[in-house]
C-alpha cells in the first residue's frame, strides 16, 4: 500500500512539473564547477550557491578545518548538555557575541547545527501559549514550520507591511509578542523594513526575531549583517545568523539577551536533543568569522558590490533593448538578483538556454513565488570575476535576441 500510495503522489507532482532532481557536483563549491550530467561531466559556471563571499573553498578556511580535526578529532560525541560542548564551540560563541554586540548590547550567542534547527528552537521556546507570533508571509520555510510547531498563535502579515502589522499589535492581548522576519528575503533579495519594525516593537513591547541567513557576513560594517546595515542597536533583537552561506561552512547561531539564550539552552528541543556539531567545524568557523570581520572580508564585500552593480547594469540594458519581453529586475541591492520573467514556461526555457551554454542558474516558479512572477534566481559570490558576470549577461542578451527578433 505504501509504495502504491507514494507512487501516485509522486506521479501527481511529476504531472504538475513539480518534481525535483539533484545534480552531482564533482568539484568543490565554486563558480566554476564540474557537474555530472547524462552524457558525462560538464564544466559549468554557476550562479546558484549562497557562498556569497567565496569562503566555502578558501585555503585558510580549509586549513582551519583540517587543523581543527587534528586538534579536536572528528566528532563531538554527545549533545551540548551532556558532554559534547567543547572549548571550540565556546570560543566560537564568544567571537559571535562580540561581533554582534554593537547591534545587540550585552548579547550572548548560542551555536546550532543548522539554521533550520535554530529557527525551530527560537519559535517553539519563545512562542509558548502566552505568545503571539507576527510573521511576514514571505518568511523562509524553516520559520513557517517553526511557527506551526509552536504553541503560540501565528498571524502572517502581507510582505513587509509594517502598517498592517501595527493595527494587529495594538489589539493583541497576549503578554508576549514576537515579530518574526527574514532580514533579506531569499527569492527577491529585498530587505525587511527593520527600522520600522523595531519602532513598532518598542511602541508595543514586542520582540523582534530576525533571520539574517542571507545578510550575515554580507551586509554592514565587518559583515555584522542587516542590523548593522541599518545602523540599528537594541536589546529587543533576537538575531539568527547562518554559517553555511557567507561563512562558507555550516551551522547557525542565535545572538540575543542572555536570558533568551539561557531559555534556549534549558528548553529548546532542537538544541537539547541533538549531537553537538563536530568541534572542528566550530574551530574552522572561527577562522571564517575572522576573515569576514577583517580586511579580507571588507575587500570581498567590496568586490561583491561591484559585481552586483555590473550585473544590474547589464540586465537593465537587455531589458531596455527588449521591452516587449516583459522582463524586469527585482528591487534588490543584495547578492540575490532575481530576473523576473513572468511566465513559467518562459523562465524554464531561459534556464534551459543558459544551461545549454554552460551556465547554471535556477528557474524559480510558483508556488515558491507568486503566480506570474516566475524568475531566474541569480546569486553572486565574491568568488565570481567581472568576466563571469559579463559571460552571463552576454548569454542572456543572446537568448533575448532569439525570443524577440524585433
Ligand atoms: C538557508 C536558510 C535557513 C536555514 O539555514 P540552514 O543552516 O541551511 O539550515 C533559514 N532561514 C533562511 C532565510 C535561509 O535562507
Amino acid at each position: 500500500m505504501l509504495l502504491a500510495h507514494l507512487n501516485r503522489r509522486l506521479r501527481e507532482r511529476e504531472a504538475a512539473s513539480l518534481q525535483r532532481r539533484r545534480r552531482i557536483a564533482e568539484t568543490p563549491c565554486a563558480p566554476h564547477q564540474r557537474v555530472a550530467g547524462e552524457g558525462g561531466t560538464r564544466d559549468m559556471l554557476a550562479f546558484c550557491s549562497n557562498d556569497y563571499l567565496g569562503l566555502a573553498n578558501h585555503p585558510a578556511v580549509i586549513e582551519a578545518l583540517a587543523d581543527g580535526a587534528r586538534q579536536w578529532g572528528a566528532g563531538s560525541g554527545a549533545s551540548h548538555l551532556v558532554s559534547g560542548h567543547g572549548r571550540a564551540h565556546a570560543a566560537l560563541e564568544e567571537d559571535l557575541a562580540a561581533l554582534l554586540a554593537p547591534c545587540i548590547p550585552g548579547c550572548e550567542a548560542l551555536s546550532f547545527c543548522t539554521g533550520y534547527m535554530a529557527n525551530l528552537a527560537l519559535l517553539t521556546t519563545l512562542g509558548d501559549g502566552d505568545a503571539t507570533l507576527f510573521a511576514d508571509k514571505l518568511n523562509h520555510a524553516s520559520l513557517i514550520d517553526a511557527g506551526l510547531l509552536a504553541e503560540a498563535k501565528m498571524w502572517r502579515y502581507p510582505h513587509n507591511r509594517a502598517d498592517l502589522l501595527e493595527a494587529r499589535l495594538a489589539t493583541c492581548d497576549t503578554p508576549v509578542k514576537l515579530i518574526v522576519t527574514d532580514a533579506v528575503f531569499s527569492m527577491d533579495g529585498d530587505l525587511a523594513p527593520l527600522p520600522e519594525l523595531l519602532a513598532l516593537a518598542e511602541r508595543h513591547d514586542a520582540w523582534l526575531v530576525v533571520d539574517d541567513a542571507h545578510g550575515f557576513g554580507v551586509l554592514g560594517e565587518q559583515g555584522r549583517g542587516a542590523l548593522a546595515h541599518f545602523g540599528l542597536a537594541s536589546e529587543r533583537f533576537i538575531y539568527m545568523g547562518t554559517l553555511g552561506k557567507a561563512a562558507g561552512i555550516g551551522g547557525a547561531f542565535v545572538a540575543a539577551h542572555p536570558m533568551v539564550i539561557d531559555a534556549l539552552v534549558q528548553m529548546a528541543r532542537s538544541y537539547i536533543y541533538t549531537t553537538a556539531a563536530p568541534p572542528a567545524l566550530a574551530h574552522a568557523l572561527r577562522a571564517s568569522i575572522a576573515l569576514i570581520a577583517g580586511e579580507e572580508g571588507t575587500r570581498r564585500r567590496g568586490h561583491l558590490q561591484q559585481l552586483i552593480a555590473l550585473l544590474r547594469a547589464g540586465l537593465q540594458a537587455i531589458i531596455d533593448r527588449h521591452p516587449d519581453l516583459g522582463w524586469r529586475l527585482a528591487e534588490s541591492g543584495t547578492a540575490i538578483q532575481p530576473l523576473i520573467v513572468g511566465d513559467n514556461a518562459a523562465a524554464l526555457a531561459l534556464a534551459a538556454g543558459l544551461d545549454a551554454r554552460g551556465l547554471w542558474v535556477p528557474a524559480i516558479r510558483p508556488p515558491t513565488v507568486p503566480a506570474n512572477t516566475a524568475r531566474l534566481r541569480i546569486t553572486l559570490s565574491a568568488a565570481h570575476s567581472d568576466a563571469d558576470v559579463e559571460r552571463l549577461c552576454a548569454a542572456l542578451e543572446d537568448l533575448a535576441d532569439q525570443e524577440d527578433p524585433t
